[in-house]
């Protein structure tokens, strides 16, 4: 109920379309979850799965909004969770994989692999233009005035152009 208030508190300024469905959102549909920071080394250095468990998008890469690529990206993880994965179960059974669950983490161990690099740039970029956005430094904000548009445009294009690969059906 304090959620809903403080939310309708802050919404005052906004339509009466917005706050009638805030106001209408029933107290069970409210979710609340702390924020979390993964520094960008604990992907480079870090275990992101255990046993057959791992995780995936904003879990695996939670970032600031800057470079506007989070949905993206976890779109990414499901294509190489899924080529990883179907890639590993695929295979014919050997003595040492006589397992389906050995079988699973391979894949997610691949999987761990084949992103690890990737989710540290999406954490690094993200945060430094976060940092530059922010910062106060005479320096930084000068050279901000001057680039950060037209670098910020190129970098997000660049990290948006990636290959996930073929997803192998049978
Ligand atoms: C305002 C805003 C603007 C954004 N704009 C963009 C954009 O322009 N482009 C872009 O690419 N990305 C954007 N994003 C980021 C994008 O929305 C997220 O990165 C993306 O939704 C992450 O997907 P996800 O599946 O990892 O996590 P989520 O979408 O958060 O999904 C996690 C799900 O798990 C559920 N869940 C949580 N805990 C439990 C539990 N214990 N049991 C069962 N279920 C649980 C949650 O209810 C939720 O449905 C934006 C985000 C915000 C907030």
């Amino acid at each position: 109920m304090k959620l809903k208030q403080f939310v309708l508190n802050k919404a005052s300024n906004v339509s009466k379309e917005l706050s009638t469905i805030i106001d209408r959102t029933t107290l069970d549909c409210i979710s609340i979850a702390q924020l979390k920071l993964r520094l960008p080394w604990n992907v480079l250095l870090g275990n992101i799965l255990k046993n057959n468990v791992c995780v995936v998008g904003d879990a695996l890469h939670p970032m600031t909004p800057d470079l506007g690529q989070g949905g993206c990206s976890a779109l990414e993880d499901s294509v190489v969770i899924a080529k990883c994965l179907g890639e590993a179960l695929i295979k014919p059974i050997t003595e040492q994989e006589d397992d389906e669950f050995m079988k699973i983490r391979k894949g997610l161990e691949k999987y761990a692999k084949e992103r690890r690099w990737r989710s540290f740039t999406f954490i690094s970029a993200a945060y430094l233009s976060g940092f530059i956005q922010e910062s106060d430094n005479k320096i930084i904000s000068f050279l901000r005035q001057q680039f950060l548009a037209g670098v910020t445009i190129s970098v997000t294009l660049r990290i948006a152009n990636f290959d996930c690969g073929r997803l192998t059906v049978s």
